[in-house]
């Protein structure tokens, strides 16, 4: 074992970048800390330009190759990575707790199944991409899905595997070499996903793994001129630092950012649905993008609704995220702690009425939290919390319900309860959002479309829209 090995759990992990099928070190380290009980788990290589540099040059040389590769070869490989994520369910499981707290019994069930999931069916949905040649004046028009080149991929800790394969699997499966960087909160299963694409026969350089701070190896990676593509998830700002950054080559982005999405409750919804749907709303202690954290609740019902929340909110589970019996663990960070903290005492200042939480708990855990008597231009129904952390606006009529809905900058997902498919059909008409759910919240099928409108993102990836984004594609017309 080398001395770059961190162990978790007994799980070893190279702490080290994964550039050109070979590990690399920097000279610096930054230390990787887990938010369970705050020990360094240990210390990771912290990347700069040059590291950027190099995994760009491995994924550069490499495309020609992978790019020519059958597409039935690229998706077997894909399979083959899937089967190997699916024999380390258990070691990506215990290792994503140790590094981000989220619990362990949604990584075993949940996420890591969905990891694998995610090479299955990008895998498989290479092999059916076509479209329809058709006929213009005698012409045959045929559309190609062309690789692209090497595709820069940035990911943040929330959901690290499931959400870095998400990119991963299509950008490999378009034919696309890549350069993935983890986030610095949870930069350990990536360096896992890169021994088990090695093992799967995965060629070298096609996929490279750099570790480090945004600030330090972000720009070398967007600005650089070979790179062909920029998937970003991540906040607003760092957005927009990427986008200028991108500007240089003009290098096409995906970005999927935050929310604050609203669940709107009509009186004429099934109650018990809407209550678990809202309390459903600080799994991963709120730290979700699409969570529905605006809670629209119709007055007729607004007390009946609130006094089940209580109910139901009061008898979760907070504690270590090993524990099968814990539903809620800790947050990331101490600064994502005094982050959310900050927006609930100046709310609180401002007017906002604690119907429970309202405070930190010991250590890096914050009590779930419902504010009431919030006005709609305060800054905790504007802003982005990203904790387990609520608020409840009532509305008397649909149009108020709309209004409320759709007042503020954000615009990735909206849940709606009601009763009345009619009502359904006309509120989510009129719903900015890039994902509504009616009577449901989270069910997502990788072949719909993904994305936010407004602060919440540009473009859409899944399906046949992930292909759109990752490859350069060609209409070809040919004379009669
Ligand atoms: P963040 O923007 O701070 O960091 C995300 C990633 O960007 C990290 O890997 C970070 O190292 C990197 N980064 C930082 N500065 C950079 C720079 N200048 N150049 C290049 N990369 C840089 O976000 P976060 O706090 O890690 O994640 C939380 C945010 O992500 C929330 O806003 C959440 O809503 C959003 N999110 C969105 C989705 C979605 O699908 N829409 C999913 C999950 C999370």
């Amino acid at each position: 074992m080398s001395q770059h090995t961190i162990t978790v759990a007994g799980v070893a992990v190279d702490a080290r970048h994964w550039i050109g099928g070979e590990r690399v070190a920097s000279t610096r380290t930054f230390p990787d800390v887990s938010p369970i009980d705050g020990s360094t788990i240990g210390e990771i290589s912290r990347g700069t330009a040059t590291e950027a540099a190099a995994a760009v040059a491995a994924a550069k040389a490499a495309f020609p190759a992978w790019a020519a590769t059958s597409r039935a070869e690229r998706a077997r490989i894909l399979h083959a990575i899937a089967d190997g994520v699916e024999k380390r369910i258990e070691e990506l499981a215990i290792v994503e707790t140790t590094d981000n707290g989220a619990l362990l019994r949604s990584h075993r069930r949940g996420v890591m199944p969905r990891v694998a999931h995610n090479f299955r069916f990008f895998a498989d949905w290479l092999l059916q991409l076509d479209h329809e040649d058709f006929d213009t004046r005698g012409h045959t028009n045929h559309v190609s899905w062309d690789p692209a080149g090497p595709c820069v991929l940035i990911t943040p800790w929330n959901a690290p595997l499931m959400l870095a394969t998400w990119k991963v699997a299509p950008a490999l499966a378009a034919g696309n070499t890549v350069v993935l960087k983890p986030a610095e909160w949870s930069p350990l299963t990536a360096s896992l996903l890169a021994d088990i694409a090695a093992e799967a026969g995965l060629p070298a350089g096609v996929l490279n793994v750099v570790q480090g701070y945004g600030s330090e190896i972000g720009d070398a990676l967007t600005s650089h001129p070979d790179v062909r593509r920029i998937s970003f998830t991540g906040s607003v700002p760092t957005a927009k630092r990427i986008a200028e950054s991108a500007a240089a080559h003009l290098t096409p982005l995906s970005l999927e950012l935050g929310g604050k999405s609203p669940l709107l409750v009509f009186a004429d919804g099934d109650l018990d649905l809407a209550v678990d749907l809202a309390v459903e709303q600080y799994d991963n202690a709120g730290q979700v993008c699409l969570a529905g954290t605006r809670l629209l609740v119709e007055e007729p019902v607004a007390e009946e609704f609130t006094r089940r929340f209580v109910e139901r909110a009061s008898a979760l589970k907070q504690g270590d995220p090993r524990d099968e019996a814990t539903d809620i663990g800790p947050n990331i960070h101490p600064r994502q702690l005094e982050k959310i903290d900050g927006f609930v005492q100046r709310a609180l200042a401002a007017g906002a009425r604690a119907v429970i939480g309202g405070h930190r708990k010991e250590d890096q855990y914050y009590a779930p939290t419902l504010l009431t008597d919030v006005a709609p231009d305060a800054e905790i129904v504007q802003e982005e919390v990203f904790g387990p952390v609520l608020t409840l606006q009532t509305f008397t009529d649909e149009e108020e319900a709309v209004r409320l809905a759709n007042g503020t900058r954000f615009g990735l997902a909206a849940t709606v309860v009601t009763g009345d498919p009619e009502r359904a059909e006309r509120v989510t008409a009129r719903l900015v959002a890039g994902t509504v759910w009616v009577n449901c919240f989270f069910v997502r099928d990788l072949q719909a479309p993904f994305g936010g409108s407004r602060l919440s993102g540009v473009g859409r990836e899944g399906g046949t829209w992930s292909f759109d984004f990752y490859c350069d594609v060609k209409n070809t017309v040919t004379a009669p």
